[in-house]
């Protein structure tokens, strides 16, 4: 098979990502004096840029910031919920990124130097680099929702971010009696995971349906539509008839104004509602340190050149992953992992001074109604010629009258999918 060369591998740039999360090689680039890569936030984004960094260009020197020990995907957390999964079959490490000769920092980072290009940590250490990654996912716009702050949070959990939450709202479900009431209240675009409250909602209903079958769902949601939302509807029909009820932004005002965590109610413009347990999704911005640096602008997001992940208002530092505006593309893992590819093949380019091809893209997205019965959407994408947004140029949907092996077997694929994301994530 021919080798190819360096110039092969630019050219190939994101482009490469569309072979999926497993199987993409690239080949390894020895460059003379060593550069220096700083990543902040082991996620679903950061890893895969770091690791993809060093295998395109060993001589660099990458160091990946994160600030816990190990991580919880978000990915499969609400089969967590749902009860179906344990919580440790979601946590991961990071020894395995060490063997890459990544050096893997337990740290939190708290500010960047863009003039000095310097990271600073909680540590007091301090790291400086040529080029910077950000990755820090998602933070909670505390206060936005009247009522909602951190201590709100610890008796109406988000499980927006995987670990603590997740296994908070798991154990309230567990302690509900029958008959009670579950309310959700999904936020308006754009947030981390569109089709996620939704799934939510069906592992929920499928703990409940065995376990506290005159139990109810009540969807409060500040959105006229969702993703996937006819299959979703299709599916609460066929497994959890009356068991779930939709009520959409119309319909509340734009959804909930307010919470009670003491009284445990919930607020629109129209009603109040009270719930046994309440998952409220808070609005969301990009991580706190993308703010902190400065990276994002009035929508609390990260604007970005979108064919290479660069930072439109700071050159040298690239954001991928949910912190991003990729627009187009959705607010996932999956999606993270083709930008974290984008994005070292673009650095990889600007460090050597090669032109950057222009990328494609993958998304992915597996969501699990019942055990025996999965959707999923598809789509692979093209930067728009004039660089507006990345472009849909491909891609498909659970069809409706798929039929029950079908179903069946989009559950094993989506197991199949997270095996495969998190072994090129942690290994
Ligand atoms: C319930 C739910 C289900 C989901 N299901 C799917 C799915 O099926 N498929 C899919 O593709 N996506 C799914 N997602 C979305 C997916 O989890 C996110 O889109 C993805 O994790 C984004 O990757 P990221 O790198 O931007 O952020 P993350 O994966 O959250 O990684 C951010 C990392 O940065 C670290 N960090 C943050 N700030 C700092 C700092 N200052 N210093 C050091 N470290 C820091 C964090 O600790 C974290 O490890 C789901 C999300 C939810 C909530």
């Amino acid at each position: 098979m021919k080798k190819l060369n360096r110039r092969d591998f630019i050219k190939l740039g994101g482009g490469s990502v569309v072979a999926g999360t497993a199987g993409f090689s690239i080949p390894n680039i020895a460059l003379g004096a060593s550069k220096k890569v700083v990543v902040i936030g082991g996620g679903a984004g950061g890893t895969i840029a770091a690791k993809y960094l060093r295998r395109a260009d060993s001589s660099l020197e990458v160091t990946l910031i994160e600030k816990n020990d190990d991580y919880h995907s978000c990915f499969m957390s609400n089969e967590v919920i749902g009860g179906d999964r344990k919580i440790e079959t979601i946590r991961h490490t990071y020894d395995g990124l060490k063997k890459h000769g990544i050096n893997v920092v337990k740290s939190k980072a708290t500010g960047v130097d863009v003039d000095a290009k310097k990271v600073m940590t909680e540590s007091g250490d301090s790291f400086s680099y040529d080029r910077l990654v950000v990755s820090p996912g998602i933070s909670i716009k505390w206060g936005t929702l009247e009522g909602y702050d951190e201590a709100a949070s610890e008796i109406m959990p988000h499980a927006w971010k995987a670990g603590s939450q997740t296994a908070l709202l798991r154990k309230q479900l567990e302690s509900m009696d029958d008959g009670g009431l579950v309310i959700l209240t999904p936020p308006g675009n754009p947030f981390r995971c569109p089709p996620g409250p939704y799934e939510r909602v069906c592992q929920i209903a499928h703990y409940l349906k065995h376990s506290k079958p005159k139990s109810k769902i009540l969807i409060l949601d500040a959105k006229d539509k969702f993703s996937k939302q006819a299959l979703f509807m299709q599916g609460w029909k066929a497994r959890y008839d009356g068991m779930i009820e939709w009520v959409p932004g119309a319909d509340t005002g734009g959804g909930v104004t307010s919470v009670d965590s003491g009284s445990m109610t919930v607020s629109t413009d129209f009603d109040d509602y009270k719930g046994d347990v309440i998952n409220v999704i808070p609005p969301q911005a990009a991580g706190k340190i993308a703010q902190v640096a400065g990276l994002t602008n009035d929508s609390g997001w990260c604007p970005v050149d979108l064919g290479t992940f660069e930072s439109t208002i700071h050159a040298g530092i690239y954001v991928i992953g949910d912190a991003s505006i990729a627009k187009g593309m959705p607010k996932s893992a999956y999606a993270a992992n083709s930008q974290a590819k984008v994005c070292a093949a673009a650095i990889v380019a600007s460090l050597n001074d090669h032109d950057m091809a222009d990328p494609s893209y993958v998304n992915t997205c597996y969501s699990l109604i019942a055990p025996d019965y999965g959707i999923s959407v598809a789509a692979v994408y093209r930067l728009a010629e004039d660089r507006s947004e990345i472009s849909q140029v491909a891609g498909g949907l659970t069809p409706s009258d798929a039929s029950p092996d079908a179903l069946e077997r989009e559950v094993q694929y989506a197991y199949s999918w997270y095996d495969n994301i998190i072994a090129d994530m942690f290994t």
